[in-house]
């Protein structure tokens, strides 16, 4: 109960953000948007020292807040890294972030993404097909994969909609 709490703030949180610049209908979502609406300085660059490198957000005492995120990523990987990025700063997550801040940043991420309303739509319209609806949303094939999984469990505990998959 304590996560599903969590987890529906860290949701309803990239809702209100997709909302305060406009959700595009079809996919992908573009951040760049959502880090000037969160006043987020963003700095995307090769990074040749450290090609493991993902990113990283930093929030300083005076407010000022960077994320860096490593342009050598695939863009799927990029844009989800960045997603989970802007959600540590939207929810305000400081050093040291423990487990639920790495948890809360990727539900953040996967709503912004793959946002419910969009996904549900798509899912109508093209099947619960992951490859096609990855590619809509310009995410990974694996996180499609959890996000189609993660609705699905939603939809069980709901008792929502039982004609979606
Ligand atoms: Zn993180």
């Amino acid at each position: 109960m304590f996560w599903d709490e969590l987890d529906d703030h860290a949701r309803s949180l990239a809702r209100t953000h997709l909302r305060a610049v406009g959700t595009p209908i079809d996919g992908p979502t573009a951040l760049r948007p959502i880090a000037a609406f969160l006043d987020v300085r963003l700095v995307i660059r090769p990074c040749w020292d450290d090609p493991l490198f993902t990113g990283i957000s930093l929030i300083g005492d005076d407010g000022f807040r960077l994320v860096i995120v490593n342009e050598l990523l695939a863009p799927p990987r990029r844009a989800f890294t960045l997603a989970h990025e802007l959600g540590h700063v939207a929810m305000e997550h400081r050093p040291p972030r423990r487990a639920m801040c790495e948890r809360l940043a990727n539900v953040y991420a996967a709503e912004l993404l793959m946002p419910y309303d969009r996904l549900v739509r798509q899912v109508r319209r093209f099947g619960a097909n992951p490859r096609i609806l990855a590619q809509c949303n310009g995410v990974s094939l694996s996180a499609m994969r959890r996000r189609l999984e993660a609705l699905q469990r939603q939809l069980e505990l709901g008792g929502g909609d039982e004609d979606f998959f």
